[in-house]
């Protein structure tokens, strides 16, 4: 099928029956989840869509991996081979838990044959004493290699036609192993040689998310939580009508739930919101990753496996138009606020530079700015380079810091149409001293700091003063059960 895109790459023509289904670490963390995830693919091809899916590992086994490697690495042969003895005997556990007969014999040799290629990989790594990055790939793709092959065996046995791909095969990326970047025109291709003809002859392509290879072939992968990344990656690659990303939250809230019981769900959010949110703190996913898609105009979905009745939320590049000036509040805790009194000149040339060069070899991230003409204040992640980056500074400048702060972070592209926010933000919140404020420059978001211990109470006043008539078309009307909801 051929592809109509105009230069401003909207796309269409794409292949609007074709959604690409991620499952996260939990959707697939036992026998029970991979059943639900098989029940939910089985209703998207009832709908008549044609579901690619992609999976992580099982949950924690990423983390196990990484461990097995690092003991290996450190010459603990038998702790690198008890973590994969633990491993297999959980995968093959669960194998049994979800197919039987011949099926369940060719799976189990499958895993066994990959569990012995683990063993041996460990075993290597622990003779030499050495892990480099390299290897490191290669030992952490065993958990999305094993779960995809058992999610393919199980969709087989609920009267879906899962075939198994090696995501390898068609992810092509650099070699910048550990945080590899993807090959967005080989990947177009691979997509079209290896998956599309499986999808139009109607199976379901099952394949793990977050690995790839490079050119030469040797195992990559895209970084932490890069299944999101794999996913945008394939749905923008087969150009698919819709990616949604299956996970054990209800999508987007208007908070935490946590802090606030009544907050609703956001139906439709756009992905410069998503990204600030993201950036602030809401875990769900990171947006960086669904880029591929939202270039070409395809919406994510984020959906709860556990509670598939619930609609989710949509994330797409231009939002519709929202009464309530804000989408969500967002909150960071254990943050610290450094204040910086210069000494000579703040403005003078070249001392911006000399301070934030010190915050840049301890590799410490800065979340917020602010300047006076006489001191910059700065917040940062609780970091333990903190001592030394203070004395460091307190060469040019006196330094202070204070730790155990949050900053609240209010995110809604409605903002600019409105006056008298920022008014109506404070006087929600007049009795917490406030210590920084900033409306970042994308207009999209207002941010604050205050003492850790005002969190909740400066949250939950804001969230009644803005979504006490939230706009229906945006939010849900009631809150969704927060059993269901966290
Ligand atoms: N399994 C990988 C991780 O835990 C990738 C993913 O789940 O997205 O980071
Ligand atoms: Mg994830």
């Amino acid at each position: 099928m051929s592809v109509d895109v105009d230069i401003s790459g909207a796309v269409h023509t794409g292949r609007p029956h074709i959604v690409v289904m991620k499952f996260g670490g939990t959707s697939v963390e036992d026998a029970a989840a991979m059943k639900r995830t098989a029940a939910i693919v089985a209703g998207r091809r009832e709908r008549k869509l044609k579901p690619v899916v992609v999976v992580s590992a099982m949950a924690k086994v990423t983390d196990q991996l990484l461990a097995a490697a690092a003991a290996a690495g450190n010459n603990d042969r038998a702790g690198a081979i008890a973590l994969a003895v633990k491993l297999r005997e959980r995968h093959l556990a669960t194998a049994g838990q979800l197919i039987t007969g011949e099926r369940l014999m060719q799976l189990a040799a499958k895993l066994h044959q990959e569990f012995d290629a683990l063993d041996d990989l460990l075993r290597g790594i622990a003779a030499v004493g050495e892990l480099t990055p390299r290897t490191n790939d290669l030992v952490v793709s065993f958990g999305e290699r094993l779960s995809s092959r058992m999610v393919a065996a199980c969709f087989h046995e609920y009267g879906l036609e899962g075939v198994h791909v090696d995501a390898r095969h068609c992810i092509i990326t650099d070699s910048n192993y550990g945080k590899a970047a993807p090959n967005e025109e080989a990947i177009e291709a691979k997509l079209h040689e290896h998956i599309l003809p499986l999808v139009n002859a109607g199976k379901t392509p099952v394949l793990g998310g977050f690995i790839g290879s490079n050119d030469a072939g040797i195992t990559t992968t895209l970084g932490r939580g890069g299944s999101d990344y794999t996913a945008a990656l394939v749905g923008g690659g087969l150009y698919a009508g819709a990616i949604e990303i299956w996970t054990d939250v209800n999508g987007i809230m208007t908070t935490d739930p946590r802090i606030v019981p009544e907050a609703l769900r956001v139906k439709t959010i756009s992905f410069e919101e998503a990204a600030e949110l993201a950036y602030f703190g809401a875990k769900v996913l990171h947006p960086a990753t669904i880029l591929p898609a939202v270039q070409k105009s395809i919406p994510v979905w984020v959906l709860n496996s556990k509670n598939a009745a619930n609609e989710g939320t949509k994330i797409e590049a231009m939002a519709p138009h929202c009464r309530s000036p804000f989408k969500s509040i967002a909150a960071k805790k254990r943050l610290t606020i450094i204040d910086i009194v210069a000494s000579r000149m703040l403005m003078s040339h070249g001392y911006l530079k000399s301070v934030f060069d010190v915050f840049d070899k301890y590799k410490c991230a800065i979340d917020m700015v602010s300047t006076s003409e006489v001191s910059i204040s700065l917040t940062v992640d609780s970091n333990e380079q903190l001592p030394a980056i203070c004395a460091e500074l307190g060469k040019i400048a006196d330094v202070k810091y204070e730790g155990r702060k949050a900053l609240v972070c209010l995110v809604g592209e409605d903002i600019r149409g409105h006056n008298g926010i920022a008014g109506r933000v404070f006087s929600a919140i007049s009795h917490v001293n406030v210590r920084m404020i900033s409306q970042g420059a994308s207009e999209i978001n207002m941010s604050f700091m205050i003492d850790e211990e005002d969190v909740e109470e400066a949250v939950r006043s804001l969230h009644r003063v803005f979504f006490a008539e939230p706009d229906e078309n945006v939010f849900d009307v009631v809150a969704t059960p927060a059993a269901s909801a966290v």
